[in-house]
């Protein structure tokens, strides 16, 4: 009895223990598969995220695809405008066809400069070891009666600058400063011919200002401010000029300090030149001291008025040369104040050969007379006429290259080629 009582205790402890087991086993197997279902949707999720970043990676990747593609459409698009604002430039003159069929990686391996000043060498003609012209200008006025003393030989009109600037245009001419024409670093569109203005004495015909509402101005009736009008409508002739002076003269009279005036002119873009303290003749003088003192101070004073202003250049008065004093014109000292003439210009009469030809001599560069009142031979209406274009120096268009016939090449002085490539054909 006893027995049977405890065997049904047990059994029913047994079966209790057997339940709560189930109970345990299977909550215990709910919350695994719930992490287990948790994980796997963490998983998804990083899966999904991972996806997605992927697509939003491939997606970022296409725009920079697409980016990079645009981009290099659009420096195609530009390097196909700067080709077309250089063949506007070139006067419509057409590129070297082989351009064209060039590949990238061809085209990597020159400068942008060559690509883009490729011209047909037959067409254009270019000679880079012809004449260039530098001009002598004296004086400018409204009218000019010619008298006995006075025949108006280094006199224009205001209106005859005017005219001859639309001639010089019409006929390729565009202007180059002084120091490019003495650096050989002409940057003129293949075609033109560049040429160089220089004005003597500081007449105030050539440049002088005047006040308007309290302002310093150019004043129009000046070669300055008819070069300037005239350069407003056609940019590419170029508003460019060397002015000799002699400080200790009347410098561009007009309004204005002689500072102002200088700062003005300098400020544009024009350079100054030295021409003797007070316009000396040299031939007439036997002393280095007096040179040195004439040129010198004139440098002097110059730094006193444009401080650090240095002048490079020096025009003979009277176009007279100092003999055996020569040296003492090129360089020298004055009261501490030390010069050099790195060019040195006659008066005249010829069209002078370009700075890299063998033919150059920078301590007596040629010039052509400006026309005066009346024609005269070998003044530059003369030069117009009688200077062939196969005489003249005719640009490339391109700063960088000398280009020229082949049987000029003795003309060309290799040692002043410097980083310049020599073109022949
Ligand atoms: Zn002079």
């Amino acid at each position: 009895m006893l027995k049977n009582i405890v065997n049904r205790g047990c059994i029913k402890i047994m079966k209790k223990v057997i339940r709560i087991f189930f109970v345990i086993l299977i909550v215990f197997s709910l919350t695994l598969s719930g992490c287990r279902r948790n994980e796997e949707k963490k998983s998804n999720e990083n899966r999904n995220d991972y996806e997605q970043n992927q697509t939003e990676n491939a997606i970022y990747e296409n725009d920079l695809t697409i980016k990079e593609r645009n981009d290099e459409e659009d420096n195609n698009k530009n390097n196909e405008q700067n080709e077309i604002t250089n063949e506007e430039i070139m006067n419509g003159q057409d590129k070297e066809e082989g351009s064209k069929e060039e590949t990238e990686q061809e085209k990597g391996h020159k400068s942008e400069y060559d690509s883009v000043h490729e011209i047909d060498l037959e067409k254009v003609k270019p000679n880079e070891s012809g004449k260039i012209m530098i001009v002598m200008f004296h004086n400018f006025v409204e009218s000019f009666t010619p008298t006995k003393y006075d025949k108006g030989e280094y006199t224009m009109t205001f209106k005859a600058f005017e005219e001859l600037l639309h001639v010089l245009y019409e006929k390729g001419y565009r202007l180059i400063s002084f120091k490019d024409f003495l650096d050989n670093n002409i940057s003129v569109p293949a075609g033109c011919i560049p040429m160089v203005f220089t004005f003597d004495d500081g007449t105030s015909g050539q440049f002088n200002l005047i006040e308007e509402n309290g302002e310093l101005k150019v004043n129009k009736k000046s070669a300055v401010g008819i070069l300037l009008e005239f350069n407003k409508k056609y940019p590419d002739f170029g508003a460019k000029g060397m002015f000799f002076v002699n400080l200790g003269t009347n410098v561009f009279n007009g309004k204005g300090s002689v500072a102002e005036r200088l700062k003005y002119l300098i400020d544009l873009g024009f350079e100054i030149g030295n021409h003797t303290y007070s316009h000396i003749n040299l031939s007439e003088v036997k002393s280095a001291d007096i040179i040195q003192r004439e040129i010198g101070n004139n440098q002097k004073v110059m730094y006193e008025l444009v401080p650090g202003y240095k002048m490079f250049a020096f025009s003979l008065p009277y176009g007279a040369p100092s003999g055996t004093l020569m040296e003492h014109v090129k360089r020298g000292e004055y009261e501490g104040v030390e010069y050099e003439n790195l060019a040195i210009v006659e008066v005249g009469w010829n069209p002078s050969p370009p700075a890299i030809s063998r033919e150059f001599n920078a301590s007596s560069i040629n010039r052509v007379r400006s026309p005066g009142i009346n024609p005269e031979r070998f003044d530059l209406y003369w030069w117009l006429e009688n200077l062939s274009r196969g005489e003249q120096y005719i640009s490339d268009g391109n700063a960088n290259k000398i280009t020229i016939p082949k049987a000029k090449i003795d003309l060309i002085d290799m040692e002043k080629l410097g980083n310049k490539k020599l073109v022949t054909y």
